[in-house]
Order: C-alpha cells, then sequence, then structure tokens
C-alpha cells in the first residue's frame, strides 16, 4: 500500500491545524504512523487520496449505518440545498425529523435539535440542573459524553487513549460537581445516593457504552440506575448519541428496558451532517426557552441539510429494517475473528451489541473502564496496520467500536476475516 500523497498531505495539515486533525481520535497516536486522508466513501468502502480502497468499519464514528451515501439520503439533500442552505427560521424538516424521534423513542416526547453529541449531553445536563434545582452529576468512568467541561472526567477513548483524563482548562470547581464511579458498580452507585443522593441533579451514562471499547451494562446496574432515579428524584439521561438507532431502531433503551428522563441523540440522527438532539418527558423539555427559563439556542441548530439527511437516514431505517441483516453479518464478523484469533493462541475477547463491537486483545471479561484498560495496545496496534495493510479500515485505537453498517456483503465480511487470519498471525510473532 503506498501512501505517499497522505503523507504530504498530514505534513501540510500540521502546519495550520493542531495535530492535523480536526478531532483527536482521527490522528494515529495510538497505533503509530500517520492518518490517512480519504477523498470520497461510498457503501462500505473508502478512498484514499493515494487510491487505495478500504473496507470501513469506522462508518465516521458511527453515523453511517446505512452505508456512505445512501441514495435517498443524498436526494434528501439535494433538493433541500437547492432550496437554500440556511435560514434561522422554522422549516417544516425539523417537525418532520422531531416525529420520526418521538415516535421511534417512547420516552423522547419532545425534542430540541443541535449541532453535535456534545451540544446535546452539554445541554442535557443544564436542564436536569434547572429542572432539579441541584448542582451535582453523576458519570461514570470511560464513558464519553463529548468535550463538555462538566463531563470531560475520565472521559473514555480519545481522551483515555492520550492519557488525558481531565484536560487542562477544566476548572477544579466544574470538576468538582461532577462524580465519578466505575460503569456497571451498581454497590458503589448506591452507595454514593445513600450521602449525596439529594444533591444530585443527574446521572448520565452510555446504555452501552461504547467509548472504552463496547461494554455492556449489567442487570444490577441497570436496576440500580433505576432506584436511585425513583428513591433520589436524580434524572436519568440516557446518552445515546452512539447507541440511538444504531443498536436497534428504538434505541438501547428499548433494548435494556431503560425508562429515562432525558435522552441525548446524535451521529445516525443526521446520516452524517452534523446534529445533535436531546429530548425527554414533555414536562422536563418544556423547562427549555423559549418554552420555559433553561436557556439554549443555535444559528444553525436544525439546520435544513442536516435535517434532510436525519429525515431520509431514519425513513430508510424504518422502511428497509436493516437490523435483522446487521445482527447477521455482524456475528459472522465476530465469530470469524474470535475463532482466527484462537487458531493463533491471540487471547481475544469480543464485546458487541448488534452492529457494534470490540475486539480486546486480553482474555476479558471487560465491564469497565479498569477491565477495559488492560488490553495489549501494541498488539492491538499491529493488528490495526496489518488490517490497513490489507485494506480494512478499523478505528485507530484500542478503546473505539466498530461499526458494521447495511452495506457490507458477506463477501466484505469473509474477506476481513480472511485479513484477520494473516493480521493475527503477525501479532503472534511481535
Ligand atoms: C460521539 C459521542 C458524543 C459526542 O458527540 P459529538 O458529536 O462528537 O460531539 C457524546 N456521547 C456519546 C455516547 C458519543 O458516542
Amino acid at each position: 500500500m503506498t501512501n505517499q500523497q497522505s503523507l504530504a498531505a498530514f505534513a501540510q495539515a500540521v502546519r495550520f491545524i493542531p495535530g492535523g486533525v480536526d478531532s483527536p481520535a482521527r490522528a494515529f497516536g495510538a497505533v503509530g504512523g500517520n492518518p490517512l486522508f480519504i477523498d470520497r466513501a461510498q457503501g462500505a468502502y473508502l478512498w484514499d487520496i493515494d487510491g487505495n480502497r478500504f473496507i470501513d468499519y469506522v462508518g465516521s464514528w458511527g453515523p453511517m449505518i446505512l452505508g456512505h451515501n445512501h441514495p435517498a439520503m443524498v436526494e434528501s439533500v439535494q433538493k433541500t440545498l437547492e432550496k437554500g442552505t440556511s435560514f434561522g427560521a422554522p422549516t417544516l424538516l425539523e417537525t418532520r425529523l422531531a416525529e420520526l424521534v418521538t415516535e421511534a423513542i417512547p420516552s423522547v416526547e419532545m425534542v430540541r435539535f443541535v449541532n453535535s453529541g456534545t451540544e446535546a449531553t452539554m445541554s442535557a445536563i443544564r436542564l436536569a440542573r434547572g429542572f432539579t434545582g441541584r448542582d451535582k452529576i453523576v458519570k461514570f468512568s470511560g464513558n464519553y459524553h463529548g468535550h463538555a467541561d462538566s463531563l470531560l472526567v475520565a472521559a473514555g477513548s480519545a481522551a483515555a487513549t492520550f492519557g488525558v483524563p481531565n484536560s487542562p482548562g477544566v476548572t477544579r470547581g466544574t470538576s468538582q460537581d461532577t462524580l465519578v464511579l466505575p460503569y456497571n458498580d451498581h454497590e458503589a452507585l448506591l452507595r454514593l445516593f445513600e450521602t449525596l443522593g439529594e444533591t444530585i441533579a443527574a446521572v448520565i451514562f452510555e446504555p452501552v457504552v461504547g467509548n472504552m471499547g463496547c461494554v455492556l451494562p449489567t442487570q444490577p446496574f441497570l436496576e440500580a440506575l433505576r432506584e436511585v432515579r425513583e428513591v433520589y428524584g436524580t434524572l436519568l439521561i440516557c446518552d445515546e448519541v452512539m447507541t440511538g438507532f444504531r443498536v436497534r431502531y428504538h434505541g438501547a433503551q428499548s433494548l435494556f428496558g431503560i425508562h429515562p428522563d432525558l435522552t441525548t441523540l446524535g451521529k445516525i440522527i443526521g446520516g452524517g451532517l452534523p446534529v445533535g438532539a436531546y429530548g425527554g418527558k414533555r414536562e422536563i423539555m418544556q423547562q427549555v426557552m423559549p418554552a420555559g427559563p433553561v436557556y439554549q439556542a443555535g444559528t444553525l441548530s436544525g439546520n435544513p441539510l442536516a435535517m434532510a439527511a436525519g429525515i431520509a437516514t431514519l425513513e430508510t431505517l424504518k422502511k428497509e429494517d436493516p437490523y435483522p441483516y446487521l445482527e447477521q453479518i455482524s456475528h459472522q464478523l465476530a465469530d470469524g475473528i474470535q475463532n482466527a484469533a484462537q487458531k493463533k493462541n491471540i487471547p481475544l475477547c469480543v464485546n458487541r451489541v448488534g452492529s457494534m463491537m470490540t475486539f480486546f486483545f486480553q482474555p476479558g471479561p471487560v465491564f469497565d473502564w479498569n477491565t477495559s484498560a488492560k488490553s495489549d495496545t501494541k498488539r492491538f496496534a499491529t493488528f490495526f496496520h496489518g488490517m490497513l495493510e490489507r485494506g480494512v479500515y478499523l478505528p485507530c485505537s484500542q478503546f473505539e467500536a466498530m461499526f458494521v453498517s447495511a452495506k457490507h456483503t458477506a463477501e466484505d465480511i469473509e474477506k476481513t476475516i480472511k485479513a484477520a487470519e494473516t493480521a493475527l498471525a503477525e501479532c503472534s510473532l511481535k
């Protein structure tokens, strides 16, 4: 594989952009080497500017569940584009997408659109504090909720990868109101609430974690979340920015029987354009300005192009119901790679929910940040580059989830498993 063009492009980019990237997850810091610059994408494939083709398992870090450039999405955006790109006034598109979202996720009775997942969680936290009149929030280590100050504590993936659990610039005052607990530790959660329960506005959590690698919630943990909500009047904020419309159309909350007060969304609901959303119980959402006193705004919020991409994506998901197919090929992929690792005597722990999964280079089990961190990241780096060399584009960190799209064929999956057999052989040599 030649990457001369990407190397030159990166050298140029670092002159003008910190680290050459607009989001740290894109740099190859954790695996070594330089990022590939992408020219175009179609379906399950990416092409870099050197003309190499890759089977893509990053999917823009989650949004591309229908594959890149789905014709329905492209048509919807093109038609909308001809009418103008932004008006700063309401459009029919916003109501349509709101209708689709509230219909899909019953706990979301009303929804407000923003421009990113970060904005969604940041606004949901403000709303929870405004609604309850309490200051403190609880989050779980290794869960990522975007880069708002109060949430940038023990924040998983990129932050964890780069060893910056707390960013400089986040004041002690801000992080003091954020209490951090281990994920899936129901006892720690109940203990904390026994002393501080009455002061806690909200617990924010990923219903399936994607940002310390894929980690599933345990039943006792979900029960403890339900309990603190009922006993202490603390709001549950279910961060479905990654899992919403990914693990199933109705979200991870429907899969695991979670009844949150607020839900945050992003990624898939924008179909690849910048969209985030937060929503929930009518009584709470009515507190958002101008219906209520909690301020939140955005010049480009509900942007017509982004709404059009989101509407087409959700309507297509509803119509085509790719979830059974996604389950089938994702299962095939997970099994194939697990078997290949077994043959090479490489310990591998596979965590998966539907088309979202992580291959942890360790025996497992992985159920929280500490267990995830035990992974052999050197071995992962060798695997990553081995796969890249063979035309498979994986997330460039052990602590990220990878995604299968509805456009991945059984043949793509077989090719990926074949590539993994060779890449894993290289891992056992090193
Ligand atoms: C990606 C992600 C976010 C942040 O969304 P951005 O659009 O990157 O700001 C928040 N929460 C979760 C669970 C995510 O996966």
